[in-house]
């Protein structure tokens, strides 16, 4: 960043840089923790924040920090808000960064492109108290709770007689009772825009039910009680749940189930992640039955319009095009969808379109990581589908990231490439770093054309056709 103006004022500015006079005075700053405080409150819209009364959002995570412009440009001209920043704990370790780095990133890519529509910073997959004060201390104006450590998930795998025994024993009778009263014999009707339908829970669901949410339940309070005593002068953050990571779908039974528990205990939320039917693999299309997913997806965003109107939110939301216009489509309320992995991957195209020796090194590399990187990860992924990269010419490069598998082996596999080296010397990061940098207008088109084309086949409506249909 360069302050540019006269003598006086350029010394009195706040910012911390380099100075050289002329008949003006120039000072060159870096993007230091201080000077992003600086900017921050200089322009307060550099700041994340939350971004709950938007009823579309997409979180565009910035694995490497420097994605944030081409994020911009693709959700700039839509009726949506960007997560910019939107990192969980396992990626800042895969990439060396922490919060306060991510949000710094995401605040001077907003400068840079004068951004004001207002973005958010999620602290993504937040398994314990800790890492949510760590997050919100760094700024981060929304926190998604992954409760998957919290869930019982056996509990839909015991026979009846065992649920119903590990049901008398774990939960005390009072709490029984106010479960039987407040679920037992009741039918929950629900209607949207496509249609009615009912849930009710005899014995055996409200059993199974407590028995898988019970801990959840105990540590969504304490966390919610976490965010909202760290609330900020304009509220407290967004707070998701996700309990996408679980053996199992989320029915919407279990969906209710919690959410009336959780208004019951006075908590509210913002959005929630359940598992979808079907596979939602890293970094490419929806793979299953896209009727069960349209119903299942309608029941899930009902219910959630109905008890808080709060979104449900799409994890390893990148790149499912298919079903893409059904989730817009069966949205009855809000929506989130969090990419992140997929702008990775439209990094690793820029190097293979300019950089191929880099991306054959790359390529070669991954395919000796890929066993130990796929255990992380529920994929299909089978390499042997992979071309041989021998048989490839540099121009056919960049196709290999139009392909599942190779996608597949270049996304599992970013941990790895970002952190291959020995002695402090890495293997990759910095060719990929000076690849990104020298070339960085290429790199945010690819990304403003591939995170606008979710947003198209999503059918979010554009800022401007909405203006015209104003002034007509
Ligand atoms: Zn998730």
């Amino acid at each position: 960043m360069a302050v540019l103006g006269e003598r006086g004022a350029v010394f009195q500015d706040p910012f911390d840089g380099n100075c050289f006079h002329q008949t003006l005075s120039l000072k060159v700053c870096d993007l230091s923790a201080e000077n992003t405080a600086c900017l921050m409150s200089l322009f307060p819209y550099t700041k994340p924040v939350a971004l709950k009364k938007y009823p579309t959002t997409i979180g565009t995570g910035d694995r490497l920090g420097v994605a944030g412009p081409g994020h911009i440009r693709a959700v700039r001209p839509y009726r949506a808000r960007p997560v910019l920043a939107q990192q969980s704990v396992r990626e800042n370790t895969q990439t060396g960064r922490d919060f306060p780095a991510v949000v710094r990133a995401a605040a001077w890519a907003v400068f840079q492109e004068d951004y004001r529509g207002g973005y958010g910073a999620d602290g993504d997959h937040l398994k314990s108290l800790d890492q949510i004060s760590g997050a919100l201390r760094a700024g981060v104006s929304m926190i998604t709770l992954d409760l998957s450590e919290q869930l019982y998930p056996k509990a839909f795998q015991l026979s009846r007689e065992a649920a119903d025994r590990e049901f008398l024993q774990a939960v005390p009778a009072v709490e029984r009772q106010a479960l039987t009263r407040l679920l037992g014999g009741r039918e929950f009707r629900f209607a949207g825009r496509r249609g009615e339908f009912a849930i009710r829970f005899d014995p055996e669901a409200i059993a199974r039910n407590a028995l898988l949410f019970r801990r959840a339940l105990e540590f969504t309070e304490e966390a919610c009680r976490r965010v909202s005593s760290t609330a900020g002068a304009e509220g407290p953050a967004d707070f998701e749940i996700s309990v996408d990571e679980t053996p199992f779908a989320t029915s919407p039974e279990s969906h209710l189930f919690f959410v009336l528990l959780l208004k019951e205990r006075g908590i509210g939320i913002d959005s929630l992640a359940p598992r979808f039917v079907g596979e939602f693999q890293k970094g490419i299309d929806y793979r299953g039955d896209t009727e069960a997913f349209r119903d299942h997806f309608y029941r899930h965003s009902v219910i959630a319009r109905h008890n808080g109107d709060y979104k449900i939110s799409v994890h390893s939301g990148s790149d499912k095009f298919s079903v893409f216009p059904h989730i817009g489509e069966m949205a009855e309320g809000g929506l989130h969808v969090k990419t992140s992995g997929t702008s990775w991957l439209e990094a690793v195209r820029l190097i293979a379109l300019r950089t191929p020796s880099l991306y054959r090194n790359m390529h070669r590399f991954a395919l000796g990581k890929f066993e130990e990187a796929s255990r992380l990860y529920e994929v299909t992924t089978d390499i042997r589908r992979v071309p041989p990269l021998e048989s490839l010419q540099d121009r056919d490069l960049p196709a290999l990231l139009d392909r599942d598998d190779s996608r597949q082996l270049l996304h599992l596999t970013y941990g790895f490439l970002l952190n291959a080296g020995e002695e402090g010397k890495s293997l990759f990061r910095e060719g990929i770093d000076r690849a990104l940098a020298g070339d960085e207008e290429t790199y945010w088109a690819l990304l403003e054309k591939h995170i606008g084309r979710h947003l198209d086949f999503l059918g979010v409506k554009r800022e401007s056709a909405t203006r015209e249909e104003g002034e007509r």
